[in-house]
């Protein structure tokens, strides 16, 4: 095992050597990965070092003081990885790691049912085999950003003839296919941060089991010790969360998060209104019909706004635009969402004036 000095100096090195703004973000995550500084608390043989924590945060520190991005943060780096250390085959947790360490793939937790939540073992959406699929038929609830994902953590019943913990299996489904819908949740306050997501004869591959059939509860476990500490920030290489865009010089997401950092540590007056108020409404108008209309997006190149907006948090050319098309369809937004949305929207403009 490296010493506290020893490892510093030779993570201190690597990066030193090895960090370049301009590359990629998907060529800096692969270049960090390869050569296993990415996430050194993983396993040696799963690109890791086997470093316990106090360590993992000394690489951490080397990383930030020379100003280079983290690996991605999220449930599926910091949670998922030990369901696959623990349950999965070499196969899956090849693919899963790499996919999520490298190719920008995010994750969900479908677990919660409307009839099933604090009793999950109770569960009823129904998983059927069918060949070399699984073929997935209920609801979810509750579920965070089923909307952006591309891969959800599900736990289905495949047998409803033994007693409960022990009809369960573990399943990590792609998102996007016919057989599943995601419907936002709106809450009192007007955000849609929860989902609900119907499966109607969805398709997951037998090789997406996670876990032995029927040790659903057992997988299960294992994600519940470990969802808790998700919320820490340590369990976090200190990276984006959420879905990272891939083929840009890293140095922008860089920037973008320093920017998103210090809005959230010490936003004040306009800035921090803005913020606040774009994250808003753009939360709110993901979920309008008219956003959906065929030919919108287009048009006003919403998706290119909007993605934009996620990746450089607050730049301002893209606040000012967003803000732009947030004004032109006001009367829309405020009819769709009350209001609420019209005294954001007028705040906004008093600040902007107050600015001027
Ligand atoms: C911020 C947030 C994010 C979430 N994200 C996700 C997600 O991404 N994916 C996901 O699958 N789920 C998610 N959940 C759901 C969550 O993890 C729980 O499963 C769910 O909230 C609990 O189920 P319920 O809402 O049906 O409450 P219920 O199970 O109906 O519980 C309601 C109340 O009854 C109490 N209660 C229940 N059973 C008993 C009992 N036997 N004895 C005494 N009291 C009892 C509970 O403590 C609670 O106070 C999220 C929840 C929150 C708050």
């Amino acid at each position: 095992m490296a010493t506290e000095d020893t490892l510093r100096d030779e993570a201190r090195s690597w990066y030193e050597a090895n960090w370049d703004p301009d590359l990629t973000v998907g060529e800096w995550f692969r270049r960090m990965m390869e050569d296993r500084w990415a996430y050194p608390g993983w396993p040696e043989q799963w690109w890791g070092r086997g470093l316990p924590t106090p360590l993992a945060k000394v690489v951490r520190e080397e990383r930030r003081r020379v100003g280079a991005l983290g690996p991605p943060s999220g449930i599926g780096p910091s949670l998922l990885s030990h369901m696959l250390f623990a349950h999965g085959t070499d196969d899956q947790t090849r693919r899963y790691l790499w996919g999520m360490a490298v190719e920008g793939w995010v994750t969900c937790q479908m677990l919660s049912e409307p009839d099933a939540g604090s009793d999950l073992a109770g569960v009823r959406t129904r998983a059927v085999r069918d060949g070399d699929e699984w073929v997935v038929t209920g609801s979810k609830i509750w579920t965070s950003n089923a909307d952006v994902v591309d891969f959800g953590m599900l736990l289905a019943r495949t047998d409803w003839d033994v007693p409960k913990h022990a009809g369960l299996t573990f399943f990590l489904i792609r998102r996007e296919q016919p057989g599943i819908e995601v419907r936002p949740l709106r809450q009192m306050t007007g955000d849609a941060k929860f989902n609900q997501v119907f499966f109607d004869e969805a398709r997951v591959a037998a090789d997406d089991v996670l876990g032995p059939v029927g040790g659903g509860w057992a997988v299960n476990r294992t994600f519940l010790a470990h969802e808790k500490n998700s919320f820490n920030p340590a369990a976090h290489e200190g990276g984006p969360f959420g879905r990272v865009p891939l083929d840009r010089p890293v140095h922008e997401v860089v920037e973008a998060e320093r920017r998103r950092l210090s809005a959230g540590a010490s936003g004040r007056g306009i800035g921090k209104t803005l913020s606040e108020q774009v994250v808003l409404f753009v939360q709110a108008l993901r979920q309008l019909d008219l956003f959906k209309a065929p030919g919108v997006a287009e048009t006003l190149d919403w998706a290119a706004a909007l993605s934009e907006l996620d990746a450089v948090a607050l730049d301002p050319a893209t606040v000012s635009d967003t803000l732009g098309v947030l004004l032109k369809y006001q009367d829309d937004i405020a009819r769709l969402e009350g209001s609420k949305v019209k005294e954001l929207l007028d705040e906004v403009k008093a600040d902007l004036r107050a600015a001027e």
